[in-house]
């Protein structure tokens, strides 16, 4: 697969059925945002409100979202987001391992037309994907790591923060750290 742009690559994707969950989801979520930009974000999978609305982090876990990207000087705009699976698993369930391996070939597919100099991975599912490993979010969040040129930032995932005010802060000290890859400084 190699598709000009976003738009063709969503095309590609059309109807998709490649896994079961073409089955249940209401709304396919390919992502949204500046297809030039320099940060691209990746969470989980969409929940109920992305898979009615069909844009990525629509809900409480995007409102965060959206607080951390003002604390260091961003909007959605400036940024894109993306998920590992593009359609919601029944019940908000984990991704399974086939429906990771049918969609991870987009997700790719996305990060090499944005290229973008940062991929910040939101949360285990994320993280395990795109660094491919199985160490889990809470030893890795907040070390940035240089894979194929290319800078990526493990972070906590906003919704596993919303009750935990510790882990918030780190994601909050992590967001801080973006901050200061994009503008260059040391971290
Ligand atoms: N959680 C995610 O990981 N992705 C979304 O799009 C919404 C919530």
């Amino acid at each position: 697969m190699s598709a000009r742009d976003l738009r063709e690559l969503r095309e590609i994707l059309g109807d998709c059925h490649r896994c079961p969950l073409g089955d249940t989801r209401i709304t396919l979520v390919f992502g949204t945002g500046d297809a030039n930009a320099r940060v691209l974000f990746v969470g989980e999978a969409p929940g109920r409100n992305e898979d009615l609305n069909g844009e990525p982090f629509v809900g409480a876990a995007g409102r965060l979202l959206d607080e951390l990207l003002v604390s260091i000087g961003l909007s959605r705009s400036d940024i894109y987001i993306a998920n590992v699976l593009k359609c919601r698993p029944p019940k908000n369930r984990d991704p399974k391992r086939p429906e990771i391996e049918s969609c991870t070939p987009f997700l790719h597919e996305q990060i090499r037309i944005i290229d973008p100099t940062v991929v910040v991975t939101l949360g285990n599912f994320a993280t395990r994907l795109l660094l491919d490993t199985k160490v889990g979010i809470t030893d890795l969040h907040g070390a940035p790591v240089v894979i194929d040129g290319r800078t990526v930032l493990p972070v906590f995932h906003p919704a596993a923060t919303i009750y935990d005010r510790t882990k918030r802060d780190d994601l909050f000290a992590d967001f801080a750290t973006l901050g200061t890859l994009l503008t260059g400084g040391r971290t």
